[in-house]
Parts: C-alpha cells; structure tokens; sequence
C-alpha cells in the first residue's frame, strides 16, 4: 500500500505501440474465462482459495477507505480508480464502502462489458442511489488513462490494483507507464492499494522443487527453460496455471525494485504484508474473525503449502540494476 506524497515527475519513458509485449495473451486469457454463478464456484476445488482472496481485497479496501475517511473533516464520498477492474468483483465492495465515484479501467474488452452489466443491473435494483461509474478499456501499462477520463481534472482518493499489477512488470517503460497513471490519478495523501503475487514465495516453492516450477493438484507455476541464471527485473516471466481461473504469462514483482519506482513517482510505501500475516492478524480481532466466517475464507489459511523460507536472495544483484 503506498500513499501519495508529491506530484509525480513527468514520464521519460513512452511505452512503443505493436511491440512484442504478452499484453495481447493476457486480455485474450480473461476475455475467454466464462462467466459462472456462484453455485458453479462453489464445486470449484478452489472455491475457498477464492474466498480467502476476495475477503483479503475487501479487509485492505475497508482499510484504506477508513483512512481517507478518517483524514477528512466533512467525510464527502471518495472516488476511486480500479485498475485491472476485470468483470467487476469488487463493484459490491464499492458499493458497500459508500464511494461517489468509479473509474474502471482494464485491457480486456468482454471482461469490461461484463463489468458495465453488473453495474448497470446494480444500479437499476438500488434505483439510482449507487455512485456514478465510467469505464475505460486499456492497456493500462501503454496508455495513460488520465485523457480519456469523463472529466480530465479529476483526481481520485484511492487507486485500487487487485491482482493485476504484476503485468506490468514485463518492462521497466510499462511498469513506469503503470505507475505514472497511479501516481497523477491519484490526490496527495491519496492511497494505492494493489496485490500481487509474492516473487520470494514463488521463487522459494520453486527453489524446494526442481528450480523450474512448482504447483500442486490445483496450481502450476513454471519458468522457461532458459531463464537466466540472474534473473532481470523486468520481464521475468512464467506461465501461471490456476484450475478454471488463470492459465496464462505473468510477471515477478521484485518488490525493493517497486518501492524505489513508485517513490519516483511520488508514493510512498506505508505497508506491505504477505497474505497469512494479514489472515494471522484478522484471526485476532472479532469483527475480521466473523467476516471471514460469513465469506467462508477461514478453511484455507494457514495454507498447506506454506514453504519453509522466503529469500531475497534470488534477487541480489538487484539492487546494481537499480542504481
Ligand atoms: N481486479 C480484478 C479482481 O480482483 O477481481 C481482476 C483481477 S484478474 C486476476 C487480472 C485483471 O488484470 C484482468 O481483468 C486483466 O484483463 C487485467 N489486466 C492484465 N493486464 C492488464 C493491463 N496491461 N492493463 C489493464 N488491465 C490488465
């Protein structure tokens, strides 16, 4: 999670257009991915797994719009931009956290459709009453969203990024367009919230295998045999497969290099968790235990899977590319 502090420095790099990034693979996976009733969810072998995830995004979304409501004297309705929407999971999150408006934005066209459906039929059962929505398909690691948004000046208090933000780091120039359409959407002493997948956890279940890939019934994660030795900061990819869900490239976030790109562009870290700190923590606390009750998460944490170590190892010569 980071926080707006200044005004973000003006972009050095322009990502290229027709160039040979995975970004055409990856809207064509979730344009694909059928859409199934919660019945059908409820069969899936990773139905709890699911659960668990989407009470961690709800936890860190109340979390931050708490702390914006917080801030504020007149406690006005937030806007926020969701970057990556998707088909609009979090829509009812939204809806329950009271914001007055949403910019959704995301590559994959039919994922967007399905998103301004679920809105519209939101909107038309509450009879109005919801916040007002615009939606923007785009390749938000090329393109910067702030021109096409309805009303250019607006700047929103919260930039949510859920699952989605490990795209951009197939390049240096996309994870810097990424971050530039966080940073100057975003007000000062605005949030950004994203999750991602943890390199070190990856990199660790993988190392305990045969330092290819690791995975188990339900998941598979494997790197291309001729992944160099030294991995690079961008573009370290590897093919992540999740039964009925995902089966398509993603991108390692080594998160020392995050922090020091997205302090150029003006935020700053305020927290950063792995997902069974943030599930040991809400353990503790009744009003986290009960909500995670209700979204049927709890069965799922501590996970079977747990590795014995994450290392930062993988990435020692990071910090040269970073100078
Ligand atoms: N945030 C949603 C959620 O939590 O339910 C969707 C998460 S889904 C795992 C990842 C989303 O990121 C997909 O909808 C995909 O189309 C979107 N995405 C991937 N690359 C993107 C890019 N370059 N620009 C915008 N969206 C992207």
């Amino acid at each position: 999670m980071a926080e707006a502090d200044v005004t973000p420095p003006p972009a050095k790099r322009q990502a290229v257009e027709g160039d040979s990034s995975l970004g055409h693979v990856v809207a064509s996976h979730y344009n694909n991915i059928e859409e199934r009733g919660r019945s059908e969810r409820s069969k899936s072998r990773i139905f709890y797994m699911r659960n668990s995830n989407n009470w961690i995004k709800t936890h860190l979304i109340s979390y931050c719009l708490e702390q914006i409501r917080d801030r504020q004297v007149d406690h006005y309705p937030v806007s926020v931009l969701d970057l990556g929407c998707g088909k609009g999971g979090d829509l009812f999150k939204w809806q329950k956290g009271n914001i007055r408006h949403l910019v959704c934005a995301d590559i994959a066209e039919t994922s967007m459709e399905q998103c301004k459906e679920r809105y519209n039929k939101t909107k038309s059962r509450v009879r109005g009453s919801l916040f007002s929505a615009e939606f923007i398909v785009a390749d938000c690691t090329k393109k910067r969203i702030r021109p096409l948004l309805d009303n250019p000046k607006r700047q929103v208090d919260l930039v949510s990024c859920q699952f989605a933000f490990h795209y951009c780091f197939e390049s240096l120039p996309q994870a810097e367009t990424m971050l530039r359409n966080v940073a100057e959407n975003l007000k000062r002493g605005g949030y950004f919230v994203a999750t991602v997948p943890s390199a070190y956890e990856i990199m660790s279940r993988v190392k305990a295998g045969d330092g290819m890939k690791c995975g188990n019934e339900v998941y598979r994660i494997s790197f291309p045999a001729d992944r160099p030795e030294k991995p690079p900061l961008f573009g370290d990819c590897y093919n992540f497969f999740l039964e009925g869900v995902v089966d398509c490239p993603e991108f390692l976030v080594h998160p020392p290099t995050l922090q020091k790109l997205a302090k150029k562009w003006g935020l700053e870290m305020v927290w950063c968790r792995n997902f069974s700190t943030v599930f040991q923590d809400a353990l503790r606390e009744q009003d986290s235990q009960r909500l995670l009750s209700v979204m049927q998460a709890l069965e799922q944490y501590p996970s079977r899977d747990e590795p014995a170590t994450a290392s930062e190892g993988e990435y020692s010569h990071a910090e040269d590319h970073l100078k």
